[in-house]
């Protein structure tokens, strides 16, 4: 078997709080291979997001190391990391964190414009993107001209746009009802079945974590069960 796509070893993560050292991961352990679709379950505070964002690079370990493909993220300068950033992971946060300001189009096209590619380059790959997560039609719209749904499947685009190989996905379905979320869920197995993206997704909800092929809990900052 090849490597895993990401390798975990010896993770631990603390914050200073004050004076406090705050302990959220403990020389935490574990592989994810590629093509897995990891649900990451666990209590409001066990670590989570801390342990997701050290995962897409957006954030450092106190010690230990996150490999992804073959790159030890801790070795990565920040500028390093976040040329890294822009070409292997995609983005999918709860709140959508769109920009307001901007089109659906002009949103999804963001993550290109750190890119070399150019506008006539960049408004295919936008238009490819938005037709995976079937809003073609709704190019031209404003956030708030979008329901909930559709602005998660404008944020999934966005994270497509660059193609990269990871996708995570921070409680994507949590401002969602139970409909809409049952579609978000739907589009992101496909994503990784159809277009082989791996995704780590953290979620409260056991019925979304029921689309996933792999799950995992997390507790104190340390991994309690998994099942396959
Ligand atoms: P979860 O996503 O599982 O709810 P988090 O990873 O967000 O948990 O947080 C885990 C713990 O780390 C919490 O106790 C939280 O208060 C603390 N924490 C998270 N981010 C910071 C930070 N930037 N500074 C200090 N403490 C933090
Ligand atoms: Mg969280």
């Amino acid at each position: 078997m090849s490597a895993p796509l990401i390798e975990l070893r010896q993770v631990s993560k603390h914050y200073r709080r004050g004076a406090q050292q705050v302990d959220v991961l403990h020389a935490l352990s574990m592989d994810i291979q590629a093509g897995d679709f990891l649900a990451l379950m666990g209590p409001s505070g066990s670590g989570k997001t801390t342990l997701l964002n050290l995962i897409g690079g957006l954030d450092r370990v106190s010690s230990g190391s996150v490999i992804v493909a073959g790159q030890a993220l801790e070795a990565l300068s920040s500028g390093g990391l976040a040329a890294w950033r822009a070409r292997h992971v995609g983005f999918v946060f709860q709140f959508y964190n769109l920009l307001p300001v901007l089109s659906a189009a002009r949103n999804v096209e963001l993550p290109l414009l750190l890119t070399r590619l150019n506008a006539a380059q960049r408004a295919r790959h936008v238009a490819a993107a938005l037709a995976i997560v079937g809003l073609s039609d709704r190019a031209r719209h404003k956030p708030a001209e979008l329901s909930g749904g559709q602005a998660q499947r404008v944020a999934i685009a966005r994270a497509l746009v660059a193609d990269p190989a990871l996708l995570v996905c921070d409680e994507p379905t949590g401002d969602l009802d139970r409909k809409t979320a049952d579609e978000i869920l739907g589009l992101l197995q496909e994503l990784n079945r159809e277009h082989g993206k791996t995704i780590v997704m953290v979620t409260h909800d056991p019925k979304a974590a029921e689309y996933a092929s792999h799950q995992l809990h997390l507790d104190k900052g340390q991994l309690v069960r998994g099942e396959a």
